[in-house]
């Protein structure tokens, strides 16, 4: 039978237990482990059975037990001592308040997902959890973000796998009256709500859920409410569920709708309306439109908002996969922008935002990412290879200029350590090493042996084993009602064996199943005698994406042979609290890419921070991090003719690693029964690793390079009635308008005979058309370097060139010099970029003109 309304009824704390009520309430127990334990000790089985859930506990606690706990003194006492040290967390200043007044008061984070806690199943892979790191790492450094996303009834599937091995999607409600999160309300108590105009004189009304993740605020959008018609309910039914129209939907509601509630938390909160919007992928894009419609609404005509917009806007891409890539077919924008959505907003300018109107692009698209850079002045990829890489993708935005100028720079992912690191290590770190911060300590010092070392990293090794045997056996439990699981589950995987993991969603580019390319290969590396691995793997396959299912089939089929069938397994249901025993057990941990399409990837990172090896692609983080003492690089085969020989060659090589080099290394041991080479290396990584990898480092550099540089940017144009932004806006249009009269008219060069030597000095001078420009608006510049085949220059430098005369009706002449310091081929050019200093790149325009 279905109930037709559910709801929790919350039990009545004891009065000497209300600090429960407090911490329970505050997502920070999700990353504090003495708070955990506090829960986790007022019923371990029914602990365990909830999933690491405070606020359920709670909820479903027997309340004999909850009496016998208020007159436990010391229970008590422990309670009460967590809640203050809670509180202290929450008004200490920390790194972030040492960095003075110009700091931004308040900074908007906009995410499609948040991968908080498993309590909180809302994400679906690597974007999500990095959205969560990034909030938790910007409560312990102070930042004063404002998370916003929205609340997805069933958020993403639940995973089991049928008896033919097929993935079978499931979507369990939330019950939202049994998560810490609250209504926000106004001083009346209604509560808040926003609202969207639609098409047809239709509206979609949203209440908004706030959570506490530690020091930071997160507001989640919620569309199931009676205000809604039955339809607009399941706006935000679950995560990337819908097609076209019902994601276009969430990302309105997202962007709009969620710029619109910061605006309602900030004002009821006392607090300073934010300077600066960060978007995490381009979902939430529609925000600069609603700002732009504020702007609007102020007096500022549409293309001087956007200028104020962008000041003010970071958009960090996340994916050179274009499937990866949100686009909507532009009729469909244009009729739910062609309604009272943002009164003053033309649809014409909205449309423009987002078309791929560039060489390549589809017409009658509208690209979602392509609006986010068009949105934000500050852009960026999130490693280095995935930097360069966003530089060429995006390049078409900025014609005219090389790569290497397109300004979309990159921040490398990290991860969250108090979230990733086990319990265990910690302690370890905290006992020899004088910190349970074991991103910081000095894991190469005598003060911890080699012995405890390896001791430690067997017990996680056999702590995932059974955590393997058990999801196994309740897995089996589930599929076979009444039938007792197999005698061989229990001998599943060996706490001994060299474990090598791997764990991702299933899009065709992470390869799921490259192990499976010479399947005797496989079989003999698990089944060596003397040196066996074994290999735990797990992932969900987009529910749409038969082909990604496919490929988890095999590999099932492959695991289900008697010969290997204790040594390979796949299990169900990838989430946080899998992941959390998953890294720290494998003593490697496995990713093979199709290089360059992994931006970053995570997992590896979350792995390092255990002291596993990481065996990968040079791809994402590892393409920057990996050296000879962190694991090994799995060549990439670029020049393999085609997909399959590609994969062949890769495969190859990655056995060869596993036979030749990785399992001889962990079977070589000692007298002890320690492996000494192999400990040197998990010593390596855990030193120099960890603290390069904590999401600590990723938020310190987003303030530093990108918030701060962008709130200072949003103060420079909004001051004054926002003059400077209506200056810019017209200075742009200008430029624009005059650009084509500007040209290189000649390049004289003097100095140097055809043959130089090194030392000496070529002189130039350039005639410069400048058309209605004066030349305060550009700069000049000489470009040189090394030509190729091409004449294409690499290693480029480039040198302002001085303004010599300037008379009206003649061509300016700029003239500058550059010394030959190195024997070789040299090739230069001139170029004129138009100059603001209110622009952050010169190539932000995407205008140049080149000589010749
Ligand atoms: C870290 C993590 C991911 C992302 O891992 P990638 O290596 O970036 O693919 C996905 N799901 C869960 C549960 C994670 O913890």
């Amino acid at each position: 039978m279905k109930a037709i309304r559910r709801f929790t009824v919350r039990t009545v704390l004891p009065e000497a237990l209300a600090p429960l009520e407090e911490l329970a309430a505050n997502l920070r127990w999700s990353w504090h482990q003495p708070t955990l334990e506090l829960f986790r000790d007022i019923a371990p089985e029914l602990w365990d059975e909830l999933g690491k859930d405070p606020f359920g506990l709670l909820g479903e606690v027997p309340p004999a037990r909850l009496g016998e706990l208020a007159a436990d003194t010391s229970y008590v006492a422990r309670a009460e001592a967590l809640r203050d040290e809670l509180r202290a967390y929450l008004s200490e200043p920390r790194w972030y308040q040492g960095l003075g007044p110009d700091a931004p008061a308040t900074i908007a984070y906009f995410s499609p997902e948040f991968g908080i806690a498993d309590a909180l199943p809302q994400y679906s892979g690597g974007l999500g959890i990095l959205a969560g790191d990034h909030l938790k790492s910007a409560s312990d450094l102070g930042v004063p973000i404002v998370g916003v996303g929205l609340f997805y009834r069933s958020g993403y599937f639940h995973q089991s796998i049928s008896r033919e091995g097929w993935q079978l999607e499931s979507y369990p409600v939330l019950d939202p009256d049994g998560l810490p999160m609250s209504v926000l309300r106004g001083p009346d108590g209604a509560a808040a709500q926003v609202v969207l105009a639609l098409p047809d004189g239709k509206a979609l009304t949203a209440r908004i859920w706030r959570l506490a993740v530690g020091r930071v605020t997160l507001l989640l959008l919620d569309t199931d409410i009676p205000e809604n018609s039955e339809e607009l309910r399941t706006v935000t039914d679950r995560l990337y569920g819908g097609g076209g129209e019902h994601r276009l939907l969430q990302e309105l509601l997202l962007g709009i709708g969620g710029a619109r509630a910061v605006g309602i938390y900030t004002r009821l909160a006392g607090i300073p309306a934010p300077e600066v919007f960060h978007l995490n992928e381009g979902h939430a894009g529609f925000l600069g439109l609603e700002r732009a419609r504020e702007l609007v609404g102020d007096g500022l005509s549409f293309a001087e908002a956007i200028e104020v917009v962008r000041a003010g806007t970071v958009f960090t891409t996340h994916t050179p996969v274009p499937a990866g890539i949100d686009r909507f077919e532009a009729p469909l924008v244009q009729r739910y922008f062609s309604t009272d959505l943002l009164p003053g907003v033309d649809v014409v300018d909205v449309l423009a935002l987002g078309a791929e109107d560039y060489p390549g692009g589809t017409p009658g698209t509208f690209n979602m990412a392509v609006m986010g850079l068009r949105l934000a002045q500050r852009a960026n990829g999130v490693s280095q290879l995935h930097g360069r890489v966003s530089r060429h993708m995006f390049g078409f935005l900025w014609p005219g200029f090389d790569a290497a100028d397109v300004p979309i720079t990159s921040i490398t992912n990290g991860v969250h350590p108090a979230t990733w690191t086990d319990p265990q290590l910690r302690e370890l770190a905290e006992s020899r090493l004088g910190s349970a911060d074991a991103t910081s300590c000095d894991w190469t010092s005598d003060a911890v042996s080699d012995a405890e070392i390896w001791e430690l990293r067997g017990r996680l090794r056999e702590q995932l084993v059974h955590d393997a045997r058990r999801r196994m056996t309740t897995a089996w439990a589930e599929q076979n009602p009444g039938v007792a699981a197999p005698i061989w589950y229990r001998e599943l995987l060996s706490p001994e064996v060299l474990t090598i993991g791997f764990a991702r969603r299933v899009p065709t580019y992470k390869r799921l199943t490259l192990m499976l390319q010479d399947p005797g290969r496989l079989r003999a590396l698990l089944t060596d005698p003397e040196r066996p691995v074994q290999l735990v793997v797990a992932g969900k396959s987009h529910p749409a994406d038969d082909g990604g299912k496919r490929l988890i089939q095999q590999l099932i089929e492959f695991s289900q042979d008697p010969e290997v069938r204790g040594r390979i397994v796949f299990l169900p249901d990838y989430d946080i609290g899998m992941a959390q025993k998953l890294y720290p057990g494998c003593d490697v941990w496995l990713n093979n890419p199709l290089r360059p399409l992994e931006a970053c990837g995570t997992s590896g990172m979350k792995a390092a921070l255990n002291g596993s090896l990481n065996l990968s692609i040079l791809d994402g983080w590892w393409a920057e991090f990996q050296d000879e003492h962190n694991g090994w690089a799995i060549p990439s085969a670029d020049s393999a003719g085609d997909a399959a020989e590609r994969d062949a060659l890769e495969a190859a090589a990655m056995y060869d690693l596993i036979e030749h080099q990785i399992a001889p290394r962990f079977y070589d041991r000692g007298a002890d029964g320690v492996p000494t080479a192999w400990v040197a290396d998990i010593r390596h990584t855990l030193a120099t690793l960890s603290p390069a990898l904590s999401a600590d480092r990723m938020v310190r550099e987003y303030v530093e390079r990108l918030y701060l540089p962008a709130a200072a940017a949003e103060h420079t144009v909004t001051a004054d009635d926002a003059a400077p932004a209506r200056a810019l806006a017209a200075w742009i249009a200008h430029v624009r308008a005059s650009w084509p009269e500007v040209h290189v008219a000649h390049v004289e060069s003097g100095g140097v005979d055809a043959s130089p030597h090194v030392g000496e000095e070529l002189r130039v001078r350039a005639f410069v058309e400048l058309g209605d420009l004066a030349p305060t608006d550009v700069v000049v510049e000489l470009v040189h370097g090394r030509p190729r085949s091409s004449e294409e220059l690499t290693e480029v430098h480039v040198v302002p060139l001085e303004l010599e005369s300037y008379d009206l009706g003649k061509p300016a002449v700029y003239t500058g010099s550059v010394t030959f310091e190195r024997a070789g081929g040299f090739g230069y050019t001139v170029r004129v970029v138009p100059r603001n200093a209110l622009l952050a790149s010169d190539a932000e325009l995407g205008l140049v003109a080149l000589a010749g």
